[in-house]
């Protein structure tokens, strides 16, 4: 299919990336033009490919900063320069998104287009609440409605009669600011004042929270409370399923926002793992990793049998070594010899993932007791090779050395400070309340500390808590003016989140 000078209308979904369609996030990835409102989440839009053209259209509830008029003739207009355009709306196009107006307007213009729907928020802004819509036992109808008609309306379309009749449940999007209009209809036409009510604001997202009452007290709470738009509102029994039901916005980290300062190119499992347990992670890298090219690797590696250990440091360690070892024309057959040592699960497995078998795990996660162990494996006299990061520390070489083990050490990448930081994370991290710094290495404290700069330093050191990976980070913290309060007992990534989960549960 050609799919040039076309219009995709997209839903989103409410927000979780994890909901986006496999037809959108195709589709996005394929565009040459992404047209999206506000409630399209950032993350979604960050699936896009780089040179993607995108236009935000706003819509805020009465402030539009873009008319659908101009809108409409934006999208007709790329799609006559023949691009492949994706009007992304938040959840579904065709519940209350105008996509239906859209399509009329492309029909009109004999621009062709396909609708992709997407999961609306008016089910799934509930369902992350712990609220199924439907449910045997309380109702078997769903009405959603909107809670914003438009302003020129003399006489409300909303059949409230029929509406607050009965037990079926409500949905209005877009409602938050007319709750005190719409409770008021409900409770006029016959809805008992005691019929719950949960507002659902963020709904599927991080920050997702949630207000119940009753249709006789809700307005009042949301005013207590300061609850603000964007949310959806839920009206009947269902709501009570929620006591029963919850599930998204209680888990270990949910409400929690954590800083993760890993290079990107290693964050990937630590982020998903602490977002798999509710946190909102912002992805702050420190570090990024740039090889070195070691003058001396191709020497090691044409007398590889001569060494009767090869100690692999890092994930990082492993990834370079053999990278640059195939880049000199060997590959891991030339590695037959010595054993391997791994420090850390996480580097054993990326050795073993490239066809390594790892001899030994040292049991504590740090060059002393890599020392220890290799010592009791190794004689005066014998040689290993240790491929690692420039600047680690020197006591591993030094304790081996000291008895008679000679010790080749490659320099093969750096942690070099991050530069290009996000103009985006920084603005986040100065803004958003923070209740956690992750730091996974020394590098990763120094840099952070270099990057933040000295204004905004302080109140992290004196707010927020820090969890370190172990204690020679732990160390370099506490050197940069950091309260460590997480060190895991198991120096490891796995171990670090654990131990966060530990610390947040006892505060409670
Ligand atoms: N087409 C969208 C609705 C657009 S109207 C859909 O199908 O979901 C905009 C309204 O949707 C907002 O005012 C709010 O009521 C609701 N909404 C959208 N995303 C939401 C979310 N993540 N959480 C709660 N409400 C949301």
């Amino acid at each position: 299919m050609n799919n040039k000078g076309m219009v995709f209308l997209v839903g989103a979904g409410p927000g979780d990336p994890g909901l986006l369609t496999v037809k959108a996030a195709d589709l996005i990835k394929k565009c040459d033009v992404i047209v999206y409102d506000r409630l399209v989440g950032p993350k979604i839009i960050a699936g896009a490919a780089e040179n993607v053209e995108r236009v935000f259209v706003g819509k805020e509830s009465n402030n539009h900063s873009l008319p659908q008029e101009e809108i409409n003739q934006l999208i007709v207009q790329r799609a006559r320069q023949g691009k492949m355009v994706v009007r992304l709306k938040g959840g579904d196009p065709f519940v209350f998104g105008r996509g239906g107006e859209e399509a009329e307007f492309l029909r009109l213009n004999n621009i062709p287009f396909e609708v992709v729907p997407g999961v609306t928020s008016a089910v799934a802004a509930p369902a992350y609440a712990g609220i199924p819509v439907t449910h045997r036992d309380f109702t078997s109808t769903l009405t959603i409605i909107t809670g914003h008609e438009r302003p020129d309306k003399k006489k409300s379309s909303i059949p409230w009669e029929q509406i607050a009749a009965g037990k079926g449940t409500l949905v209005f999007l877009m409602g938050v600011e007319n709750l005190g209009t719409i409770v008021s209809n409900l409770i006029a036409f016959g809805r008992s004042p005691e019929t719950p009510v949960a507002l659902v604001r963020w709904g599927t997202l991080p920050d997702q929270e949630v207000l119940t009452g009753t249709l006789h007290n809700i307005v009042d709470e949301v005013k207590t409370q300061g609850f603000r738009p964007p949310a959806v509102i839920v009206v009947g029994e269902v709501v009570k399923l929620r006591e029963e039901l919850r599930w998204f916005d209680n888990r270990p980290l949910s409400g929690r926002t954590i800083v993760v300062t890993r290079a990107r190119n290693q964050a990937s499992r630590m982020v998903a793992e602490l977002e798999g347990l509710g946190a909102q992670v912002i992805e702050f890298p420190t570090i990024k990793i740039k090889p070195i090219a070691a003058p001396g690797l191709q020497a090691c590696l044409t007398k590889m049998s001569e060494y009767s250990w090869l100690t692999f440091t890092s994930v990082n360690g492993v990834k370079e070594f053999i990278s640059q070892l195939h880049e000199l024309g060997f590959d891991i057959r030339d590695l037959k010899g010595p054993r391997i040592c791994a420090i850390g699960p996480a580097t054993a497995a990326e050795a073993e993932s490239r066809g390594l078998r790892v001899s030994v795990i040292p049991p504590e996660y740090k060059a002393e007791a890599a020392a220890d162990i290799l010592l009791r494996h190794m004689e005066a006299g014998e040689q290993m090779l240790l491929p690692r990061a420039r600047g680690a520390r020197e006591i591993l070489p030094v304790l081996l050395s000291e008895r008679g083990i000679r010790v080749d050490e490659l320099e093969i990448y750096e942690a070099a400070l991050e530069s290009s930081v996000s103009a985006h994370a920084l603005e986040l991290l100065k803004k958003a309340e923070i209740d956690f710094i992750t730091f996974t290495s020394s590098s990763t404290v120094n840099n952070f500390v270099t990057l933040i700069g000295a204004e905004e330093l302080p109140r992290l050191q004196k707010e927020v808590k820090v969890a370190c990976i172990g204690p020679v980070t732990a160390n370099t913290a506490r050197e940069a003016g950091f309260n460590v309060d997480v060190i895991p007992q198991n120096y490891t990534v796995d171990g670090l989140v654990q131990e966060i989960v530990e610390f947040e549960s006892q505060r409670l």
